[in-house]
């Protein structure tokens, strides 16, 4: 029987060695989607590095790897050892897709983008002659009749107490440093809702209340939200996803969201400087809005996760410390920071390219906690000192205190809140060790 091994690499540390962790909290969809594709005599397995340990020595014929942001490059390592014994290997996944000529230098073949078409062709070509293509590029118009994943090659995993499901892929945005923007130009797709309650329900089904809801955003299309959160709502779920702060300025969707279960909402926040984000090509984020939005979310009982960049063409010392304080009047409980960085095949990476603003082209070094051009108005030095000054504040003991247990929305949503501190502990481990916080 042939077998394929999927592995999703873990993630190099600044200081040395391998990111691992007891639990993920959320594991991918894209491995247990593909194996669901696989012919019925292929047997499968999946590796998920940050938990599981790598076998070299595996009987597996051939050797998927998908990885994302800066584990690529953990992923050209696996590769290349499992070449040197002697497997077939390929990659896929956004990094692999934006640099696929050099994936080819560590791998046998790269899938680029949407892989339902390409695995399919990918293993028949195996099968028939042994050897893949180098290059499987087949986007998708639309994303109908995808089969329920095999989610039972996660659940048997240390994992948190979510599925993902997805509802959508893409996004019509065009922010100049996103990856989502570079291989998918401003497309969007939605799932039929009715194949989203299916995968909803079988997960039920397995015994779970809660799933992490995969779209890079689910407001590019809110009457297809609003639609999708009515179908949801009757299932009494709970469930996490991913948005743009243009979810609070619409008061009704925002309730049926509410409605639906939602908890937690990941949204890029980005940056307070206005002329950041407009050369940043995300103009229509306002920075004036970010308090009334917050503040939405906030009483209407989404719990934020946020992200935001520092070094951004608006950017000096002073808007950094600005950043600090209003993050700690907002009180924003989940917070990611990372240096802007320039991922090779972006429009920002271009930009800066050819202004000759890059340091270096060493992207083993593009990890977003290193600042790897040269900002408009602080030196890399002083944007690094700034980068690390900014999550040592957040992440001490007070900040941290002060955005959970002493949030107001703390006496509504405690377990909620509760779950914020200790995330926000896993993160200050990360901080205190010299390293950039990951998600869990
Ligand atoms: S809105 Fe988000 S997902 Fe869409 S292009 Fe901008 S950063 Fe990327």
């Amino acid at each position: 029987m042939p077998k394929v091994l999927f592995i999703q690499p873990s993630q190099y540390l600044v200081r040395g060695g391998i990111v691992k962790q007891k639990k993920l909290y959320l594991p991918g969809l894209v491995f247990p989607l593909l194996a669901a594709m696989l012919p019925i005599h292929w047997e499968v397995e999946v590796r998920l590095e940050v938990i599981d340990d790598i076998d070299f020595n595996t009987d597996a014929d051939m050797v998927g790897i998908g990885a994302m942001g800066h584990s690529i490059f953990r992923a050209f390592d696996l590769a290349d050892e499992f070449r040197k014994r002697g497997k077939v290997v390929f990659m896929g996944g956004y990094m692999a897709s934006m640099v696929p000529e050099m994936a080819l230098q560590h791998a046998d073949s790269v899938v680029i983008g949407d892989a339902e078409v390409s695995f399919p062709q990918l293993i028949a070509d195996f099968e028939n002659t042994g050897q893949l293509k180098p290059i499987y590029d087949n986007p998708l118009t639309e994303l109908k009749h995808l089969p329920i994943p095999r989610y039972e090659l996660l659940t048997a995993k240390p994992i948190g107490d979510m599925l993902p499901v997805q509802a959508g892929r893409g996004c019509t945005h065009g922010c100049s440093f996103c990856s989502i923007a570079c291989i998918y130009k401003g497309r969007h797709m939605m799932r039929p809702i009715d194949e989203v309650i299916r995968d909803i329900e079988y997960i039920r089904s397995l015994g779970y209340r809660k799933f992490y809801l995969i779209d890079d955003n689910i407001m590019n299309n809110p009457a297809y939200l609003d639609e999708l959160c009515q179908r949801i709502e009757p299932l009494r779920m709970k469930w996490s996803s991913q948005c743009t702060m243009d979810l609070a300025k619409n008061d009704s969707l925002l309730k049926q969201v509410v409605k639906s279960g939602c908890e937690i909402l990941s949204l890029g926040l980005e940056s307070i400087s206005q002329e950041g984000l407009d050369k940043l090509n995300k103009s229509w984020l306002r920075v004036d809005d970010h308090r009334t939005l917050i503040k939405a979310f906030n009483d209407a009982g989404i719990m934020i996760s946020a992200e935001m960049i520092i070094g951004t063409d608006g950017d000096t010392t002073d808007t950094l410390k600005a950043t600090y304080d209003f993050i700690k009047e907002c009180r924003i409980p989940l917070l990611r920071i990372y240096i802007l960085t320039p991922a090779p095949a972006t429009r920002l990476y271009t930009e800066l390219k050819h202004s000759g603003r890059l340091i270096h082209e060493d992207f083993r070094h593009y990890n977003s906690s290193e600042c790897v051009y040269y900002p408009e108005r602080m030196t890399p030095e002083e944007l690094t000192d700034m980068y690390n000054w900014l999550n040592g504040r957040i992440f001490s003991m007070n900040s941290i205190v002060s955005r959970t247990l002493l949030n107001k929305q703390f006496l509504r949503y405690p377990l909620k809140y509760l779950f914020a501190f200790f995330v926000n502990l896993h993160y200050r481990s990360y901080v205190k060790r010299g390293e950039t916080p990951l998600i869990v």
